[in-house]
């Protein structure tokens, strides 16, 4: 409901009334100006008019205290006689200052117009504002002289000071809507906001706590100073898998429930929020709120409200609930910091861990980032001083970390046209009549990555994206992983129409299982990928399956790698451990080291020492070696080192200019004229431009150039004013991405 009557647009405005600045959620360069009849607060979610159009938008105030390069244009200077008058404000709470001033951070260092990042912050709103439900109650007055029938004698009868709906009222008292009307025109009921109740219990910070060893005990401490302090400090929590990382900072959340504040934990992928949500739950007695793009509307509403009103006090999510409009925060933790799905590729380019800690700075809260192999970006700023270094260095309970060892695919090589290596079978063959489970880890969807022709050589590439079908067996398709593209399995090629002359190249998941089927006939097979496990309830589903001991072979994609804990796993298997650093990505291998640290750490969580088989052609790769000693910080040092001598991130700054047009001519073009222009200075450099790393997608065209610069020189203003005269034309356009991930 509006707190202002609707007046007419085309209405001659109020001749009164102040200046507002209204950010909507549109790509303008910053908010427009508005008339306010009523005082307004900055904050207040108003509709106002647009156009021939009405939009919600939020009051705003321009930050004069940002540096003249970051403030934001406001709307032309409309005398105050001709401003459009705002229409109406929305009956919910106003967006906190900090939740604001995070979104003019977001806007400015991603080059985004704040309107765009204003519209994830408040998605809910600009469909449905969310209505307060009213209900019926009795009011004082008597009954008089009013004929009372047995059908209004019931109503009365039911109806109280708690309000209730009319089909509530309605079919408690076996009335008709029409009985309770006439009631209501009599005076007898009124109308009366219903409260919604909190959909968030309050989590308890002494329900389950346990205890903790010295080395959890001393760090956790170190954790809940700055909470208890609510002062902004980032943390490392840095520590083998199984260490207790998790253990260790739900103290922090403890203590920061104890002060009475919110607490977000932001976790990479959703799907893990299953084990995590019980875990929590028998620590806090409570479930915490959970926030990911999947929630129905109705919960979103629910949950959006609950934070801002305060009484959902955790919330576990994916990086938009960022965006959220905490009341009060007094912590963020970032789970698996170094994990590349933190980075939003789309619309916004940002990077959720980072701006985890600009919320938390902007909130003077505390930042807590968890990992078993951090980023080189978090690692460097530990060693400049920045961010504090917690270290977990044991296993829970004694139990050791998996003895990882290769096989050398060269000197133990699969039959032809197989890929488990008999060294590799032998293992699972071992764990299996133990009664143990042994999982099979490819990062790799399908069947097969690449279809081609035996007769002519022809592969099947995707006609929209430069990138190879991957055939989907089970499902008789090739599809394309980047635009979706999808097409029947032809029987003959569509090259040289010879017959049956299509074949796979190289394994996915899907012909894995096939051989597994073959060589294991008697094991329990669970496949886990996004495409067997669509939601997380089937998620949930599966990891209960594999706690329970329900099945013992366990095969699958990076979704297999996340935190779980499955205590009955003794064997991890990766089936091509040298997946992943092919390409010219100087990211790959920090990546690979990561994510194959993270699958190994499934193994042996419990009593049983863990053994983790790397199948690899090249043994002798510094990634390899890593993983086989266990040792990560020579490693890092010596990415460290190589990305230190040429400026690249994190020793440097790095955006990435992507260029994309719906021809090949029109992309070099704009590319061209780009990098004529590009900007000349000490400390800054253009590369490219280049092909794109997927140089077509989706049709277009993309060509990229990356601008790097010394650390102690900002990229921004350097783009803008590169940027600002150039006027891509016919369908070409320049994305930014600052701090691109692969480089
Ligand atoms: P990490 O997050 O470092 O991988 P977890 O927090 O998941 O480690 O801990 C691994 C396992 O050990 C979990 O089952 C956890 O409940 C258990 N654990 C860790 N610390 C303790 C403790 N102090 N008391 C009881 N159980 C613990
Ligand atoms: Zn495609």
């Amino acid at each position: 409901s509006s707190s202002l009557s609707k007046p007419d647009p085309r209405r001659k405005p109020p001749s009164t009334g102040t200046r507002v600045s209204v950010l909507v959620p549109l790509p303008f360069p910053g908010p427009l100006d508005y008339l306010a009849p009523i005082p307004l607060e900055p904050g207040d979610l108003v509709t106002v008019p647009l156009g021939r159009r009405e939009t919600v938008g939020c009051v705003w105030e321009t930050d004069r205290t940002l540096p003249a390069d970051f403030a934001l244009p406001v709307g032309r200077e409309v005398p105050l006689a001709r401003l459009r008058p705002v229409i109406g404000k929305l009956d919910v709470r106003p967006l906190p200052q900090s939740l604001r001033r995070f979104i003019d951070w977001v806007a400015a260092y991603t080059l985004t117009p704040p309107g765009l990042v204003l519209a994830m912050a408040t998605r809910i709103h600009l469909k449905d504002a969310p209505k307060p439900a009213l209900g019926w109650v009795r009011t004082e007055m008597p009954e008089g002289d009013l004929r009372i029938t047995p059908a209004r004698r019931s109503v009365l009868n039911f109806a109280s000071s708690t309000p209730m709906t009319t089909a509530e009222l309605g079919s408690r008292s076996g009335a008709s809507a029409a009985v309770i009307r006439g009631l209501a025109s009599a005076g007898l009921l009124r109308e009366a906001v219903i409260a919604v109740a909190a959909p968030f219990a309050t989590p308890d910070p002494s329900h389950g706590a346990p205890k903790l060893s010295e080395e959890q005990a001393e760090v956790a401490q170190e954790l809940c100073g700055p909470v208890e302090a609510g002062r902004f400090q980032v943390t490392l929590l840095e520590g083998v898998t199984g260490s207790g990382k998790t253990e260790v900072y739900f103290e922090a959340v403890a203590a920061c429930l104890a002060k009475g504040k919110q607490v977000l934990v932001l976790l990479p992928e959703i799907a893990l929020s299953a084990q995590w949500t019980d875990r929590f739950i028998r620590r806090f007695g409570a479930e915490p709120a959970v926030w990911h793009s999947d929630l129905g509307a109705k919960r979103r509403r629910e949950t959006w409200r609950a934070v801002a009103e305060g009484s959902a006090r955790v919330v576990v999510g994916a990086r938009s609930a960022l965006f959220l409009p905490f009341a009060d925060l007094g912590l963020v933790v970032v789970d698996e910091e170094h994990e590349s799905a933190f980075k939003q590729e789309e619309g916004v380019m940002y990077h959720g861990r980072d701006m985890a800690v600009v919320r938390a700075r902007l909130a003077d809260a505390p930042a807590i980032l968890v990992s078993a192999t951090p980023s080189l970006e978090t690692l460097a700023n530990v060693e400049s001083g920045r961010y504090r270094h917690e270290l977990l260095t044991a296993r829970h309970g004694g139990a050791t970390l998996p003895d990882v060892s290769l096989v050398d695919m060269r000197a133990d090589p699969p039959e032809r046209g197989l890929f488990l290596s008999p060294k590799l079978c032998t293992a699972i063959d071992e764990t299996l009549e133990k009664g143990e489970q042994a999982m099979l880890f490819l990062n790799r969807r399908g069947y097969a990555p690449l279809t081609l022709c035996r007769a002519c050589g022809h592969r099947m590439q995707c006609p929209n994206c430069s990138a190879w079908l991957v055939e989907h067996r089970a499902r008789g398709i090739l599809t394309c992983h980047h635009c979706g593209h999808t097409e029947r399995i032809p029987k003959d090629c569509p090259e040289c129409h010879a017959e049956n002359s299509l074949v796979p190249i190289g394994p996915g998941i899907e012909r894995i299982t096939e051989e597994a089927k073959l060589r294991f006939p008697d094991a329990k097979l669970l496949v886990m990928s996004s495409d067997t496990l669509g939601s997380p309830a089937a998620t949930a589903e599966a990891v209960r399956k594999i706690s329970d001991g329900e099945v013992n072979l366990i095969i699958g994609t990076q979704i297999v790698a996340k935190g779980w804990h499955f205590p009955k796993l003794t064997l991890v298997g990766v089936v091509d451990a040298d997946l992943g650093l092919g390409g010219g990505d100087l990211r790959a291998a920090e990546r690979t080291v990561q994510l194959l640290h993270q699958v190994a750490g499934r193994a042996g969580r419990a009593e049983h020492r863990g053994r983790v088989l790397l199948q690899s052609y090249v043994g002798e790769h510094p990634v390899m070696t890593a993983l086989v000693s266990n040792d990560f910080q020579t490693f890092m040092e010596q990415e460290a080192e190589q990305r230190r001598s040429s400026f690249w991130p994190p020793y440097g700054r790095l955006a990435a200019l992507i260029v994309s047009a719906p021809s090949a001519e029109a992309a070099d073009a704009l590319a061209r004229e780009i990098a004529l222009s590009a900007p000349e200075r000490e400390g800054v450099q253009v590369l490219g431009p280049a092909p794109a790393p997927l140089a077509v997608l989706r049709g277009r065209h993309r060509r990229r150039l990356l601008l790097r610069t010394m650390r102690g020189i900002a990229v921004q203003p350097i783009l803008r004013q590169w940027l600002g005269d150039i006027k891509p034309t016919g369908g070409a356009k320049v994305d930014i991405d600052i701090d691109p991930i692969s480089f």
